[in-house]
């Protein structure tokens, strides 16, 4: 068994159901359990464009998947929520749904780099991934709780809190 970290965003077509919809399906992913979910947090959009609010979510997910397969699992559920690939790098999505973690493995190939390869930079991911699993290191030994504090995650909210 292994366990995944998967971060969801969304912030176009009624975020917060997007994210209840992909939650389900993560759920009813094969070989796969999730373990907890964190609350929804609200952020600013990321990146050189000016855009709607983004909802994010992390996820503990156990599975006997490998990771490759994992992704597959996640893009077709992508896919099935009717997101289409934009040219824009950052650009505005109805849902994106990346693996931030797996176990301890560090990976780079063409279709998958494990730890998400710019994790470490946003604030969004971090958080809700703290909530629910607040000890965690990368597999390089860094604690993320260590790693936000040199972020600016001021504008970041629990939805509870709005
Ligand atoms: P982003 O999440 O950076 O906004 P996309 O969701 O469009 O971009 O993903 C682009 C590609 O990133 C995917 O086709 C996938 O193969 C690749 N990718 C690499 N590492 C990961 C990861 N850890 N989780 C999800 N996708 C990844
Ligand atoms: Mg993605």
């Amino acid at each position: 068994m292994h366990r995944a970290y998967l971060s969801l965003g969304s912030n176009l077509d009624s975020p917060p159901r997007q994210i209840n919809n992909a939650l389900k399906r993560v759920a009813s992913i094969q070989k796969s359990y999730i373990v907890s979910t964190s609350l929804f947090y609200e952020t600013p959009s990321y990146g050189p464009i000016n855009q709607p609010n983004f909802f994010n979510v992390a996820v503990s997910l156990d599975t006997h998947l490998d990771p490759e397969a994992l992704l597959s699992n996640i893009q077709d559920i992508e896919k099935k929520q009717g997101r289409i690939r934009s040219v824009e790098k950052w650009g505005a999505r109805i849902i994106d749904i990346d693996i931030m973690l797996f176990d301890n493995i560090t990976l780079k190939t063409p279709q998958l780099t494990i730890p998400h390869y710019d994790m470490h930079n946003r604030a969004f991911m971090i958080i809700p991934l703290l909530e629910i699993a607040p000890k965690i290191c990368l597999p390089n030994g860094q604690k993320l709780s260590s790693i936000l504090n040199n972020l600016d995650y001021n504008a970041i909210k629990d939805i509870r809190k709005i």
